[in-house]
């Protein structure tokens, strides 16, 4: 009986390209997605951008664009990857869509209409400088706990407390380094409290969810009363405007996932079939994969809004770990936080397929990438173990074709058949890991046979062709099986399996019964062999990348963020600041002391026309001590990013004649030719301290 499944991968920020890190959940959806079409079940994939929320909002204004045209190339860079790794989504939508308005319309009626909404005033956090109420990775300062400097809001990176962006020493706006007010606002909350006991029923009675990850929830949320959930976020805010609550926009977490419902909705739409038939009909399994940082979005508030909006229950939420690389987390400054482009410069997709297949077992454990075991799986197994059973036999029977009759093979062909069943198990449970494993075992029996019989000795001697044939007949029936076991990790190879054979590959049934008396054409590459020093060149430029730019994980303070002449990484880029910048001879503390350096504000800033390179800024050292400073930094700030932030400046250099007027002192920055980064006081320093 064919089943009816319904499939998403968490859908992926637009804030972002996608990385090896995101691969892992897309390729495991992938491979599962396609297993159980090759099983015969009806199956829909869809996906979409996440596109939502401050940071996109922020970024956009800061490359001096609308939102809109940045989730549009993002998209299209999201799915060109995807595509190029052969993950293949029957839909792929965007949240910031009218389908997704609409639902979101409609879950959010359903949730008045139960009186599960409630507004209530917090203070929140606010840039007074940027107008803007600030999310906590906006904030920065001090940790509460151990003292580290410049921390995030949310957490620090020193001892790993997590504490509320309030509680944050010495904070700051990342966007204009202002210390930022509390604001009172008006927020719309979600009651959980009430869906507590329905929710308690599901997480663990409904075997949706893996064991690890149902008793976390039992015992870390639903132990104790559901907190409300925060769902509005004041404008302004990249979203969508909550219709009953002027000035006030759903929270991205609220909006991401009815992306899922969206995305169907558009695909049903275009195919001219009813949504409800995949969303509210009890006959549709629909699955979920997702990551384990978000699984409490997909655990608690998503079954809540799904069951008051009437829909269909996820029958399966399946969450998977983290990618490290060699043993560690991924890094932009050791050069391992690899995107997927830079990796298909170097690499074919199919390798990583294959590598991640063999790794994930269907646990929430972390995965690792390491350089010797992936070049060592892609050579021994699918070179060495796959592949070789076809190069080793099929130009010996190019001109034959195959047996008429199914040789006697010892009992090979049937044992892998009847491994179809095990091999199966493995795939739905989405342990691929002994999928492969398995598989394996039956080439290996395979490559016995092939050294045991040697069909290139055979082929010496014309009066053994029928043995020829037959020796031939049973390799490439046996590489058929474990190709065809592998099609849902190897697509690409099972293709050109196909086209050796004269036959689609498709079916998982094809693995029960031997093919004879066809033609076989002639032998083409399969696949290569990959060379450690591929592997090596894309970590090379993954972290010459990373040198040469800002790490992007980190909300940049005051970027040159439409900077014309942004370096390419180059190898001259990725020299060190000292490589590019020696340290100057030594000097005394005297010598020092002769430069006055003070905190200023700049309390005007703007271009001057006839200049390419100077800003013109009107500085204030408190009080009424006001200069006129010409600054060489047009190319990496614009006039508005600077009025209102405070700088240093040398306040007693001598006043120098310019084209323009008179310079009264100079701002300093960070960098070397063709760079600026200026520097911002800790909150709390006033325009006019002395920097000792
Ligand atoms: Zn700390």
């Amino acid at each position: 009986m064919p089943r009816q499944i319904l499939v998403t991968s968490a859908l992926p920020y637009a804030n972002g390209p996608i990385h090896l890190g995101h691969l892992v959940e897309y390729l495991q959806t992938d491979i599962w997605v396609r297993f159980q079409r090759m099983r015969g079940h009806k199956v829909l994939y869809v996906c979409a951008d996440d596109t939502h929320g401050t940071a996109i909002m922020i970024r956009a204004r800061q490359e001096g664009r609308t939102p809109e045209q940045l989730i549009a190339e993002m998209s299209e860079a999201h799915q060109r990857d995807f595509a190029a790794f052969g993950i293949a989504f029957d839909h792929y939508g965007s949240t910031n869509s009218e389908a997704n308005r609409t639902q979101c319309h409609a879950i959010w009626a359903a949730l008045r209409q139960r009186g599960l909404v409630e507004e209530r005033e917090v203070a929140r956090l606010y840039d007074p400088v940027q107008n803007t109420f600030l999310a906590d990775r906006f904030v920065k300062g001090d940790c509460p706990r151990c003292g580290a400097l410049d921390q995030y809001g949310d957490s620090c990176e020193a001892c790993g407390a997590t504490y509320s962006a309030t509680e944050l020493k010495n904070p700051r706006s990342v966007h204009s380094g202002a210390a930022p007010t509390m604001k009172p606002s008006r927020q719309l909350f979600v009651k959980l409290a009430p869906l507590q006991p329905f929710l308690t029923q599901w997480v663990s009675g409904s075997g949706a969810l893996q064991k690890e990850v149902a008793n976390y929830l039992a015992g870390h949320f639903l132990d104790k009363p559901l907190q409300d959930w925060d769902v509005s976020r004041p404008e302004p805010y990249f979203g969508f405007p909550i219709p009953d609550a002027p000035g006030q926009y759903w929270y991205v977490w609220f909006d991401a996932p009815i992306g899922y419902i969206a995305a169907t909705a558009e695909w049903c739409q275009r195919n001219g079939v009813s949504l409800d038939a995949w969303w509210r009909n009890p006959g549709c399994e629909v699955v979920h994969f997702l990551g384990k940082d978000i699984t409490y979005f997909h655990t608690l508030f998503w079954p809540a809004m799904l069951h008051v909006g009437g829909f269909q229950l996820p029958r399966r939420v399946q969450i998977h770990g983290f990618l490290r690389v060699g043993g560690e987390k991924m890094s932009k400054s050791r050069g391992t936080f690899v995107m997927a482009a830079t990796y298909l410069k170097h690499l074919d997709p199919s390798w990583l397929r294959y590598y991640y297949a063999s790794k994930l077992s269907g646990g929430i454990d972390d995965l690792d990438l390491g350089v010797d075991e992936f070049v060592g799986k892609v050579n021994s197994d699918l070179v060495g173990r796959v592949v070789n059973l076809a190069s080793r036999s099929a130009r010996f029977v190019e001109t034959t074709g195959l047996s008429a009759r199914y040789p006697d093979d010892g009992g090979l062909f049937s044992r892998a058949a009847a491994a179809s069943e095990a091999i199966a198990a493995a795939y739905e449970a989405c342990d691929t890991r002994e999928a492969c494993r398995l598989v394996m075992t039956l080439a290996d029996a395979a490559n016995e046979y092939v050294e045991q019989k040697a069909p290139w000795t055979i082929k010496k001697d014309p009066s053994r062709a029928t043995e020829l044939q037959d020796v031939c007949t049973v390799v490439l029936n046996l590489f058929r099986q474990v190709t065809v076991y592998l099609a849902p990790v190897l697509p690409e190879l099972a293709a050109k399996a196909g086209a050796l054979l004269g036959e689609d590959l498709s079916s998982w049934e094809a693995a029960q019964q031997p093919l004879t008396g066809t033609k076989v054409a002639a032998f083409a590459h399969m696949m290569t062999r990959i060379e450690a020093a591929k592997v090596q060149a894309m970590f090379e430029e993954t972290a010459a990348a990373a040198q040469a730019a800002k790490p992007a994980n980190q909300p940049p303070v005051n970027p040159p963020a439409s900077q014309p002449t942004s370096p390419e990484p180059t190898p001259a880029a990725a020299q060190t600041p000292l490589d590019k910048e020696p340290l100057a001879p030594e000097c005394t503390i005297d010598d020092f002391t002769k430069v006055d350096l003070r905190v200023a504000k700049v309390l005007a800033a703007e271009e001057v026309p006839e200049a390419k390179k100077l800003l013109k800024l009107t500085l204030s050292l408190g009080g009424d001590q006001v200069r006129t400073v010409f600054a060489g930094i047009k190319a990496y700030y614009k006039p508005e990013q600077l009025v209102g932030r405070n700088v240093v400046m040398v306040a007693n250099l001598a006043p120098r004649k310019m084209k323009f007027g008179m310079s009264e002192g100079m701002v300093v920055a960070a960098g070397a030719e063709g760079e600026a980064y200026l520097l911002t006081p800790d909150a709390g320093a006033q325009p006019g301290m002395r920097l000792h």
